[in-house]
């Protein structure tokens, strides 16, 4: 059997090398969104489907026997798109999606829905310098706000308007918490902005924040085609191999 793994993601490499290890064919799907993605082990294509009909085809011309779902939380279409393919072309559908972070003491966290909200909730703040860490895309919602100094991270060069005080930092993480809190006192941050990613990779600075006292506007999760659901990688293999015996 060939599983289709949609990728992007820490979970999506590591599932790739939990079913390469137990001789299961994979085959990894990125989007191509960045310059030098990092790949998993296995096969690979880069690219869109060309929507879910494209996905579906391409499904069936493969002789793909099931799909796992392991896109970014914030991949809104990709996941849409990977519902409807799976369900038109009769193949078994598992969504691997970590889970969001939650407050804890400490924390001062001002939830919104999306990153409008974001923009908002910055004016609203009176904040004078705000660490951005939601990604590259999304972007242009915060070039309207003329007052604060943004520091704006991302992994590659964003092509969108941004606000007229602002410094880019490249980068793309793991990060540590040594290190987010050095950016969080070199710029003397006062807020600090992501969305709801979940996962270890980026907490550190969630940590960071709690212990400066720093206010954290969370972009909450867009909503999810209903599909079945796993929240780690061993629960995804466990489903792969559940398939594998009975099919
Ligand atoms: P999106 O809005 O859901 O997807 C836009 C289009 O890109 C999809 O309709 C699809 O094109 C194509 N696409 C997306 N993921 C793909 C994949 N794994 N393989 C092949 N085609 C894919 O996604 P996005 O938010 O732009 O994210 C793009 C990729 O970056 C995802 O794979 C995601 O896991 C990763 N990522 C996203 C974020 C984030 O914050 N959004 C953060 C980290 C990583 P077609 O319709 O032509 O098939």
């Amino acid at each position: 059997m060939t599983v289709l793994i949609l990728g992007g993601t820490g979970e999506a490499r590591a599932l790739a090398s939990a079913l390469d290890a137990a001789a299961i064919p994979i085959l990894s799907s990125l989007a191509g969104r960045v310059q030098r993605p990092r790949l998993p082990v296995g096969s690979t294509r880069i690219g869109g489907f060309g929507g879910p009909d494209g996905l579906a085809a391409f499904l069936t011309e493969r002789g793909i026997h099931a799909v796992v779902d392991a896109t970014h939380p914030f991949a809104e279409r990709i996941s849409a798109s990977a519902a409807a393919a799976t369900a038109a072309a009769g193949v078994p559908l598992l969504r691997l999606e970590r889970p969001g972070w939650t407050a804890g003491d400490g924390d001062r966290w001002i939830w919104v829905d999306d990153l409008d909200g974001a923009a908002r909730a910055v004016a609203e703040s009176g904040a004078e310098r705000v660490f951005v860490t939601s990604g590259r895309q999304g972007l242009a919602a915060f070039a309207g706000l003329a007052d604060p100094w943004f520091l704006i991270r991302c992994v590659d060069p964003p092509d969108v308007a941004l606000p007229a005080h602002h410094e880019l930092r490249l980068d793309r993480g793991p990060y540590t918490e040594p290190g987010e809190g050095e950016i969080f006192d070199d710029h003397r941050i006062d807020l600090l902005v992501t969305k709801d990613s979940g996962g270890p990779l980026t907490a550190a600075k969630l940590t960071a924040a709690r212990e400066r006292q720093v206010p954290v506007v969370v972009v909450r999760r867009p909503p999810r085609p209903a599909v079945e659901t796993a929240a780690t990688v061993p629960e995804a293999v466990a489903w792969v191999r559940g398939l594998a015996s009975t099919g």
